[in-house]
């Protein structure tokens, strides 16, 4: 229809058009004779024609709707007659003809009344709300039925607060009615655990100030019970300065209780580590990625915020000559399952210390999980041991068992690889003179600072030991016997030069020397340090101080 030709209708006609496009069915009713008119809408609504429910008249709204409902109804017209309502409204199931039942929102006003001022025509509308009131009632089941709750909470601008709707579990939680808390949400406040109550009121303040969700885990306390809970809602501000929340809440109790037990395990695990510098690691064998937990860190001194451990990154911290043992462990771990190896290891700071690793592969076949602990202290000790279960305490030259077995090690490289090996002998000449002219003690300083000459004299790889009370050896490996000759006479050189200091006076000392090299007229190591004891008889029976070399004749 144009828009001119519409406007030219009578008013009538255009509201008329206006009712029926809002769908709602009319109806007019007069009190007093119970005389009533129905719109073709108010018949299709409970799925009838009009002329189907022929004759009309109240009674054909009494036989259609649901008996409760119509009391209810029938309550609240009486409070609108009675002017205590401006409006007649009220929500009302009316029987579909199939037999379902209709909800219907109905709409009235007192139009008129009679001369002695009883209520006369009441005229109203229906409109349809079944498909409104069954989603709002799923809604309701769903909310029942999740875990927690699911509420609207509004804080309005002068501070008081109420959840407009609150689920069931409202009162599973925290002990209050819905029906209670939508008036004032003063008793769910009251159950907030009191270290919780300023952290609460704050989150939920700052979501109001910022419009984030308000995301807040605490604790609440009623009926002798304290239970943790979690609550996220989305805030939404209204024009009155009011905000409402949509969201829920949920016991977390059972997750907490675990987390706080997790949390309170790995703080004593920490502290117990710490205490044994014992640190953890897990390493994918295939991936090469690593974790390392704090102690791990903290033993190596590196900073967890700046480095990200993986198994090259290990490697490289462990010095080369330690590398071989630590990968021939972790290669066993492969087939026995446990990796156990004591080895070196470079801090952040570039000491060295020593670490016990223990870890067992685990039965994913590549995953190692293990510890790690810092035993520079243990291995120091152990170290200082061996060494002193290997030194002269006198000389601190190595003694003669370490000498022995050196002499057997080299010897049998030395047959391996064909590399020269040479063997000095000395003793010192007519010791026996200095102790009797200026005492045990003089001949002890004598002995201590010989040793110390010559020790100067020769190199890291030479094994230099006391082998006698004034008697001493040194092996040398890869050197000719032409070397150990010339490095015999600058021992004997120096040993001659050196002067002891002492109250009585200077004392000076001199020493004999044998010098031999392995050759193959010599098979055992025995041999070869027989061959240069008899150098050495042979150098004082030559008048000692002097470097006696081994010839044929002595083998
Ligand atoms: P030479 O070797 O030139 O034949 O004469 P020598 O006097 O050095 O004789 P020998 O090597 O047989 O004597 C060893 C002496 O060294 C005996 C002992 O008094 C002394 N001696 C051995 N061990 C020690 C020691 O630990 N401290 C001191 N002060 N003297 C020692
Ligand atoms: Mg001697
Ligand atoms: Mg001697």
């Amino acid at each position: 229809m144009p828009y001119g030709k519409y406007q030219n209708l009578p008013l009538s006609e255009r509201l008329a058009t206006m009712l029926q496009a809002t769908q709602a069915g009319t109806w007019e009713w007069n009190v007093q004779t119970g005389e009533c008119h129905f719109n073709q809408r108010w018949a299709q609504i409970a799925g009838y024609s009009l002329s189907e429910l022929e004759p009309i008249s109240i009674d054909t709204w009494q036989r259609l709707v649901h008996p409760q409902d119509g009391k209810v109804s029938d309550q609240i017209l009486q409070e609108h007659f009675d002017g205590k309502r401006d409006f007649y409204e009220c929500e009302a199931r009316i029987r579909h003809k199939d037999g379902h039942w209709v909800w219907v929102r109905d709409y009235g006003k007192l139009v008129s009344r009679t001369a002695s001022g009883a209520p006369e025509w009441v005229v109203g509308t229906h409109i349809d709300i079944t498909a409104l009131v069954e989603l709002s009632q799923r809604f309701e089941v769903f909310a029942d039925l999740l875990p927690g709750v699911v509420y609207q909470f509004e804080l309005a601008p002068d501070g008081t607060s109420r959840f407009p709707f609150a689920s069931k579990g409202l009162q599973d939680i925290y002990g209050v009615k819905p029906e209670q808390a939508r008036i004032t949400a003063k008793s769910v406040f009251e159950t907030l655990h009191p270290d919780d109550f300023e952290r609460v009121r704050t989150s939920i303040r700052k979501s109001a100030e910022t419009g984030d969700d308000w995301v807040c885990e605490y604790r609440i306390r009623h009926s002798g019970m304290e239970r943790w809970v979690f609550g996220h809602a989305r805030p939404q501000t209204s024009i009155d300065g009011s905000t409402l929340w949509y969201g829920m809440i949920i016991d977390i109790t059972d997750r907490k209780k675990l987390e706080l037990e997790l949390e309170r395990s790995q703080a004593n695990l920490k502290l117990a580590q710490k205490i044994a510098r014992t640190g953890h690691w897990e390493a994918n064998i295939e991936t090469g990625e690593l974790y390392w937990s704090d102690i791990v860190y903290e033993i190596l001194g590196f900073d967890s915020d700046l480095v990200t451990p993986t198994i090259d990154f290990f490697r490289s911290l462990v010095p080369e000559e330690d590398l071989a043992i630590v990968l021939e462990s972790e290669a066993k771990a492969g087939t026995t399952g446990t990796h156990d190896v004591e080895h070196r290891m470079k801090t952040a700071s570039g000491n060295i210390i020593w670490v016990h690793e223990l870890a067992e592969l685990q039965s994913d076949k590549k995953t190692l999980v293990g510890t790690v602990q810092d035993i520079t202290e243990q291995k120091e000790l152990e170290l200082k041991l061996q060494r002193q279960a290997v030194i002269d305490p006198l000389t601190e030259v190595y003694n003669r068992r370490y000498f022995s077995q050196a002499l057997d090690t080299e010897f049998h490289r030395k047959q391996r690889y064909k590399d020269p090996l040479s063997l000095i002998t000395f003793d010192l000449d007519h010791f026996k003179q200095v102790n009797d002219n200026y005492g045990h003690g003089v001949g002890d300083k004598v002995l201590i600072e010989v040793t110390k000459t010559v020790s100067r004299q020769l190199r890291a790889t030479d094994v230099f030991a006391r082998v006698g009370g004034e008697e001493f050896a040194i092996l040398l490996p890869k050197t000719t016997f032409e070397e150990a000759k010339k490095v015999a006479e600058k021992l004997r050189q120096a040993v001659q030069e050196l002067v002891v200091a002492n109250d009585d006076g200077p004392v000076k000392v001199t020493s004999t020397f044998g010098v031999v090299a392995m050759n193959e007229h010599i098979e055992t190591e025995e041999h070869l340090q027989q061959i240069a004891d008899r150098a050495l008889y042979s150098g004082k029976q030559a008048g000692r101080n002097c470097v006696y070399c081994a010839d044929q004749t002595l083998y």
